[in-house]
């Protein structure tokens, strides 16, 4: 089963990864994730990245791509994956959907998480990370247990460059210009059940296991 977690930055698809994840049982593909680990690892694809991701710009469409099918090369992908932060243009969607095709699969089900601009603001600006494992955090909605310090492993939890407010604000604008159009060609091509993401981490969990049961 290949799964799409969609909506804005901030919508919460990292969040609720997990638990659709575990109720489905597929590997979680987020195409933000890599390219961190690639920064923190210092290989010639961080750096490339980071000149974007700092400027909240997208990386180019052949590169994504080429990542993706890389992950997706691997054993573990085989019955399927949950994809967050990936398609972020129609280029994407389109040349995911041709690979998946190829390979008999396909886009079974889109979970597009809707929140508005104002909510994203909020989340991203408060929203913590920690430099270890990227396990993240919110200092209001849901903080780690001790200050600073990451309830899954210990590492230091900070503010991702990106969430700074002037890289935020371009984020969104990148999402309007860029990713907003990825959702009609969704819905022209795949399945989408929309959530709605404003609400308490428990209830939009609960909301994404009635999706995936129906
Ligand atoms: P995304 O992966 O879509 O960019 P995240 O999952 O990182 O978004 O969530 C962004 C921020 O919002 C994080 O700080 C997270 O703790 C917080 N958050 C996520 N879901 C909710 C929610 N339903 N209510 C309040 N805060 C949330
Ligand atoms: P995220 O963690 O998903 O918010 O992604 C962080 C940054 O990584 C984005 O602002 C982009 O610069 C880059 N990025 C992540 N996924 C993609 C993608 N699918 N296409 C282009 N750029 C991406």
């Amino acid at each position: 089963m290949d799964l799409l977690l969609f909506g804005p930055p901030g919508a919460g698809k990292g969040t609720q990864a997990d638990a659709v994840r575990g109720a489905t049982g597929v590997i979680h593909v987020s195409t933000g994730d890599i390219f961190r680990k690639h920064l923190k690892g210092g290989t010639p694809l961080g750096l490339l990245a980071k000149g974007y991701m700092d400027q909240g710009q997208l990386v180019p469409d052949d590169v994504v791509v080429d990542i993706v099918a890389t992950r997706l090369a691997e054993p573990d992908a085989a019955a399927g994956a949950l994809f967050d932060g990936f398609p972020r243009t129609v280029r994407q969607a389109e040349l995911l959907q041709a690979w998946l095709l190829a390979h008999g699969r396909r886009i079974d089900l889109a979970l597009n998480l809707v929140v508005d601009d104002a909510v994203v603001i909020a989340r991203l600006s408060g929203r913590r990370t920690c430099l270890a494992c990227g396990a993240t955090y919110h200092i209001a909605h849901n903080p780690p247990a001790a200050d600073k310090v990451c309830d899954k492993c210990g590492g230091e939890v900070v503010q991702r460059k990106d969430d700074a407010e002037d890289v935020v604000r371009a984020r969104i604008e990148t999402y309007h210009r860029d990713t907003a159009p990825v959702l009609g060609w969704l819905r022209a091509n795949v399945r989408v059940v929309d959530i709605d993401a404003d609400r308490p981490i428990a209830e939009v969990e609960s909301a994404l296991h009635a999706a995936l049961r129906g």
